[in-house]
């Protein structure tokens, strides 16, 4: 059994899925990987809920066989060296921290169950302006960020009200429920958390990268319930039990900055997008917070270190696109399986000038619109379901391209190509049709875990572990593939001038 492999494994937590990766840091190859599909319920409409035990068990589960598979790959389990862990981010849990039991279902980031609570904040602020804590937390007020999640849970759930006057309440983004429990639970767990991920709760001040007292009065949290605010790479303690028993958790990112770290995107003005259940495109600003004119978010991008600098990025969050594939595979039934989606949008030329806005969480960027639901537009008799995931595929390449267009305005720059990564990437027409309607190359990866590379190298390079010090990136180049765009800038204004049309259709449904 080989023993002299110099591995990083990186814990994967995403909507749709748990995953275990393991990587060689010589190489950054992929060596191995395990992953289970995570249930969401919707107990309520617009209600977005997952079981924290089962995103806990099924972590545990990918960590098992992955190790198993590495095992048969005759590489021994002691040649990992570290873990990192990437995360949905915002969605929220509330946890008894003497039973470790979770208090209430998480709710999952694309919940809108707050609609109300939205509003009723709104109206404490001057003009109602969503922007009114953006100074503070780079965030806009909206369903989507954790702090009105966990002020959802004070103000309904019993259970966490009773936990609070006990003072064993504890709220948490994904990460540090992860980390708590892998690090020991109520026995010798670690309640920490990430600047990246507690730059989306809307209770960390971006600058000072601490709970922000306004923001907590504001939110009506109280700070004792939340995890300590660390860097992306330390070692936050080690493995509890199970295969990895003492091995260091050395690095933390959300999701997306961890894709954005992936991508070797650390300069000013690299960006990447990833297409996952929702769309995520970030962009590097360096060391400097940049205020969006245009809807998008200020947000932490890592910070390598306690005594590292702070690097910054602009993001811009469409809240469905491979959601919008589920739906119409699980709620309409037009497809079996995702797999099927692009042989059935390819099947037609065009989408016969049907237009599907799938807002519905309400839209995300630029318009912060809890309101928004979603519709389907320019429907006729020879309307197909061809026509309508094809139609699927153009409104998330469409919100793509406000997103870049915001990006480059705000940065005053131009972008050269675009990085691509996530599940829904690996449909070939999705990015055909994105560099068509951007009128900008793509590229993607022929390694498409951005996300899971991202967080191992981060992990590696943690001090006291210090295995993995490269920041370029190494993966070959030469087999990406490269999509460039086709058609005529006067096709693309048209098309983008009808989705506008849906758009503004689709906003303030629900008023
Ligand atoms: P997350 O990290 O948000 O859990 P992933 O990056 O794993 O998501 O991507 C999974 C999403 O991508 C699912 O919503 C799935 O339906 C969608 N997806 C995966 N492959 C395809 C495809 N070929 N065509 C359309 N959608 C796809």
């Amino acid at each position: 059994m080989n023993f002299n492999k110099v591995l990083v494994g990186a814990i994967d937590q995403g909507t749709s899925s748990s995953r275990f990766l393991i990587f060689d840091t010589k190489t950054s190859e992929l060596v191995t990987y395990h992953q289970i599909d995570i249930k969401a319920s919707y107990p309520e409409k617009g209600w977005v809920e997952e079981d924290p035990l089962e995103i806990l068990d099924s972590i545990n589960a990918c960590i098992d066989q992955a190790l198993d598979n590495l095992i048969k790959l005759d590489i021994s389990p002691l040649c990992i060296q570290t873990i990192g862990i990437t995360n949905q981010r915002e969605t929220t849990v509330a946890f008894d921290i003497s039973t470790g039991k979770p208090l209430h279902n998480a709710i999952v980031w694309l919940d809108t169950r707050t609609t109300d609570t939205v509003n009723e904040l709104l109206k404490k602020i001057p003009g109602r302006d969503k922007n009114h804590l953006k100074p503070r937390c780079g965030l806009p007020l909206s369903t989507y960020f954790s702090a009105v999640k966990m002020k959802w849970l004070i103000d309904s759930s019993e259970k966490v009200q009773s936990a609070m006057r006990d003072g064993v309440c504890r709220f948490s983004t994904v990460d540090s429920w992860l980390l708590w429990n892998l690090t020991g639970g109520s026995k010798s767990g670690k309640f920490l958390t990430d600047v990246t991920n507690a730059s989306r709760t809307m209770l960390m001040n971006i600058y000072s990268l601490t709970w922000d007292p306004v923001l907590l009065e504001f939110f009506g949290i109280p700070q004792n319930v939340l995890p300590e605010i660390r860097s992306s790479c330390e070692i936050y303690g080690r493995m509890s039990g199970g295969k990895l028993d003492g091995v260091p958790i050395s690095g933390i990112l959300g999701d997306q900055q961890a894709a954005l770290y992936g991508h070797g995107c650390l300069s000013e003005g690299q960006a990447k997008n990833t297409y996952g259940t929702g769309c995520f495109m970030l962009c590097s600003t360096g060391t400097q917070v940049i205020s969006s004119k245009r809807g998008l978010l200020s947000t932490v991008a890592y910070k390598a270190g306690p005594n590292k600098p702070t690097f910054y990025a602009l993001e811009g969050s469409v809240a469905i696109a491979g959601a919008a594939t589920n739906w119409l595979r699980d709620n309409m039934g037009i497809i079996k399986n995702t797999n099927e989606f692009e042989t059935l949008a390819k099947s037609v030329s065009d989408t016969q000038n049907c237009y599907f806005v799938p807002a519905f969480s309400g839209l995300f960027f630029p318009y912060w619109e809890s309101h928004a639901r979603g519709i389907i537009c320019g429907l006729s008799q020879s309307t197909t379901k061809a026509h309508l995931a094809r139609a699927t595929l153009e409104a998330i390449c469409f919100q793509t391209v406000d997103v870049l267009e915001a990006i480059e305005r705000d940065m005053n720059i131009t972008l050269k190509v675009l990085n691509v990564d996530g599940g829904m990437s690996s449909n070939n027409l999705l990015l055909e049709m994105q560099a068509d309607l951007l009128g900008v190359p793509v590229v993607r990866p022929s390694m498409l875990e951005m996300t899971a590379l991202g967080v191992a190298k981060m992990a590696g390079q943690a001090e006291g572990v210090a295995v993995w010090n490269d920041h370029s990136n190494v993966y070959d180049d030469s087999t990406n593939d490269v999509f460039v765009p086709l058609i005529t800038t006067a096709s693309r204004r048209k098309r983008y001038m009808q989705w506008n049309k849906a758009i503004a259709r689709s906003k303030n449904w629900e008023l």
